[in-house]
């Protein structure tokens, strides 16, 4: 496919599952958190050249990457952070836009939670965002994950605003409502893609 459409959204406002329903209409994801373990999996360049840089401490026994480890030591030093973002975010803006390329859809939906704060806006044709107020993102991600309320109050202070999404999104799906409530509204943005992506 030629045409992007980059699904964002803050923790628990439900882009898997609104990317799903985009799914179940023939459409092609390709997902961003994927890609990012992928790049550093077991036998990976990605995985290789932290080995080289960090030493064997960032392997677990079974040769995986021991990300906790790994998060310690860029957290203690900003040169190294720097160092890793410049060795995974272009192996990683490379294998989306190359599963982008290979998708047989007529457009492809990129997943990618921190879409407008790393600047991947600039990657799609057109983004469209999962929006709900943060005490709903609160209430979902700690009735879907062992989280405490402070911890997600943290994540999402840490992602941009909703406001600021508000204003960058060129689409906006309201997920404030029930679950059933979206098969409609993905049907009728999927229509208007299918049109934008037939005029591109
Ligand atoms: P994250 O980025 O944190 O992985 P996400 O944006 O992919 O989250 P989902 O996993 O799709 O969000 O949704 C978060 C939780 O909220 C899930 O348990 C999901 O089933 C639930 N959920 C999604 N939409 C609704 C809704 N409209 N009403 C009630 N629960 C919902």
């Amino acid at each position: 496919a030629d045409y992007i459409v980059g699904l964002t959204g803050g923790i628990g406002s439900g882009k898997t599952t609104v990317a799903n329903l985009f799914a179940r209409l023939g459409i092609t994801l390709v997902d961003a958190d994927i890609i990012s373990r992928d790049v550093v999996a077991k036998g990976s360049t990605g995985l290789s050249e932290i080995v080289k840089h960090f030493g064997n401490t960032v392997l677990l026994s079974d040769g995986n990457l021991n990300r906790s480890m790994l998060r310690e030591k860029i957290f203690e030093e900003d040169s190294e952070r720097v160092w890793l973002n410049n060795l995974l975010h272009p192996m990683i803006r490379e294998t989306m836009l190359q599963q982008c390329k290979q998708a047989q859809s007529s457009y492809v939906i990129m997943i990618v939670p921190l879409l407008f704060e790393n600047g991947l806006d600039s990657l799609v044709d057109r983004t469209l965002l999962v929006d709900i107020s943060p005490d709903l993102q609160q209430q979902r991600t700690i009735s879907r994950d062992t989280v405490s309320a402070q911890q997600v109050k943290n994540i999402i202070g840490s992602q941009a605003s909703r406001a600021e999404k508000l204003s960058k999104a060129d689409d906006v799906i309201d997920n404030q409502g029930e679950i059933s409530a979206l098969k409609c509204k993905v049907e009728a943005l999927h229509n208007f893609y299918l049109k934008l992506s037939s005029n591109s």
